[in-house]
């Protein structure tokens, strides 16, 4: 049995409060919300990171990133704007070893990178 978390969200081990899932992907909200929406999309498929992701199977990425046009476009979140993030490793502030990407909006974000 899987330790990471997100692999529990995904067996169902856990419950987490989930906004989209198709075959390859799984979204939910975030637990510490940094706006007033904020989403992780993850792959089915464990991997620790982008890096991995890309290296193991960049059809992945490609399976998170329409996940996320389609969803964003059904909250109409297109129109509005919204930010992706993904953190890697210790300088990129990564807490979570299965490889996520942020969606946050709703709300006029602050400008800037850092
Ligand atoms: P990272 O810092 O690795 O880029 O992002 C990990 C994210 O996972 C953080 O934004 C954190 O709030 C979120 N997170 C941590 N534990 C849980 C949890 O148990 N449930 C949910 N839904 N999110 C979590
Ligand atoms: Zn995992």
């Amino acid at each position: 049995m899987s330790e990471c978390l997100f692999c529990k969200f995904i067996s169902g081990e856990l419950n987490t409060h989930k906004v989209f899932e198709n075959e390859n992907v799984l979204a939910f909200k975030d637990i510490y919300p940094a706006a007033k929406t904020h989403i992780l999309f993850i792959h089915k498929k464990h991997t620790e990171n982008i890096v991995e992701i890309c290296n193991t199977d960049i059809g992945q990425v490609t399976d998170i990133f329409s996940a996320m046009a389609e969803w964003t476009q059904q909250e109409g979140l297109d129109k509005s704007g919204f930010r992706i993030i993904n953190n890697l490793g210790d300088h990129g502030g990564q807490t979570i070893f299965h490889t996520h990407f942020h969606v946050l909006g709703g709300e006029k974000l602050n400008p800037g990178l850092n």
